[in-house]
């Protein structure tokens, strides 16, 4: 048998698949979450400690060029989706840096954002200017006090008046809601309610165990058969929708109603079969799937010489030795909940 070299591995992958990351269980690889940073001005409570965490020093966090380098590295590796993650992205107040570059780079199809929309005001305009459309919004409760209990922070008006803005400025807006359990599943008829008339898909996602060690717990109750069995009561006559192949949603609509509704089965893990996704945190660390550690850490890579070329060849090896599902990798690294959702980026 004919050993060759990652480099001669390489060149013939790139031969026979073009620009392509595929995954030893022959998956491609072509959707990019992309935090900017691991701060928030919110505190939920699912996702880190009322203190916060141990949040990266400044030069631990890529510079908007730097994000700008590493995303054009990422498409020509074959990835045409980036979504703009955090920590909360518009706390970067150069984030628009990034998003004028990303809306230049041929081959780089959508570009997605998640964010608490607290902060999103001022940049409503340039999105549109820009051709970004699609915008994750998280929100957790229709009713105040609720939304503060969860949040730690007083910010359900604002958050309310650009939720309104944007879906009236047509954007493509998703709503994320988890299902807390003794917390906020109360608010799952009112908030499909409240969205009734407008074009918006309301996501509701069981809860993960990346709250930075506030809460451990390896079940949970709500699942997404619970959620769905809750919603069935209130609303029986539901209709499932056509989803993507990849998608991680399963998706509803509940007749009469103009907003749709999906169920993310986070925990359960159903999806792994067909996951397109890659991680990259607002330090650079590559994660490959959501329930294991860090494969690597690019920062100083992409700093040092020949950083393209390297991160190429580092990126190709990660994808080459992927987990195939969610458990298997949480069975090979124990531990890992103690993690935060800020710092991996949803
Ligand atoms: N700040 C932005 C936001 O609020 O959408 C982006 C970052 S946030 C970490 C990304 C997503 O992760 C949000 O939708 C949030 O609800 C979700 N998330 C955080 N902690 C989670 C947990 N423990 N389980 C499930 N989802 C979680």
């Amino acid at each position: 048998m004919k050993l060759h070299s990652f480099h001669q591995l390489a060149g013939m992958i790139d031969e026979k698949w073009g620009n392509m990351l595929i995954d030893n269980h022959d998956r491609t690889i072509n959707y990019l979450r992309l935090a900017v940073t691991d701060r928030c001005n919110l505190r939920c409570n699912y996702c880190m400690p009322s203190e916060g965490i141990d949040f990266a020093k400044k030069d631990h966090l890529f510079t908007m060029d730097e994000l700008g380098f590493l995303s054009e590295i990422m498409v020509g590796l074959g990835i045409n989706k980036i979504r703009i993650t955090g920590g909360e992205p518009f706390i970067r107040k150069d984030l628009m840096v990034l998003l004028r570059k990303l809306s230049q780079l041929e081959g780089l199809d959508d570009i997605s954002i998640t964010t608490n929309a607290t902060l999103i005001a001022p940049y409503i305009e340039e999105l549109k200017v820009l051709g970004i459309r699609n915008i994750n919004v998280s929100l957790d409760a229709v009713d105040k006090a609720t939304f503060e209990r969860i949040t730690r922070r007083d910010q359900y008006d604002i958050v309310y008046t650009n939720l309104n803005r944007l879906i009236a400025e047509g954007f493509n807006v998703r709503i994320n809601f988890i299902a807390l359990e003794n917390q906020n599943t109360q608010d799952i008829i009112p908030i499909l309610k409240r969205m009734q008339h407008y074009p918006v898909s309301i996501r509701f996602l069981e809860e993960m165990p990346f709250n930075g060690g506030s809460k451990a717990f390896s079940t949970i109750t709500w699942d997404y058969k619970k959620i769905l069995a809750h919603i069935l009561t209130e609303f029986p006559e539901v209709i499932q929708l056509e989803s993507p192949q990849t998608s991680t949603s399963i998706n509803y609509r509940i007749k009469g109603h103009t907003s749709t509704f999906g169920l993310i089965p986070s925990f359960s893990r159903t999806f792994c079969g067909t996951c397109n996704r890659l991680r990259i945190s607002a330090t650079g660390d590559v994660i490959t799937c959501l329930y294991g550690k860090p494969r690597l850490n690019l920062r100083e890579i992409l700093r040092g010489e020949n950083g393209e070329e390297k991160i190429k060849e580092h990126i190709q090896k990660a994808i080459g030795s992927r987990s195939k599902t969610g458990f298997e990798e949480q069975r090979k690294y124990m531990g890992v909940f103690q993690n935060s959702m800020t710092s991996i980026g949803g």
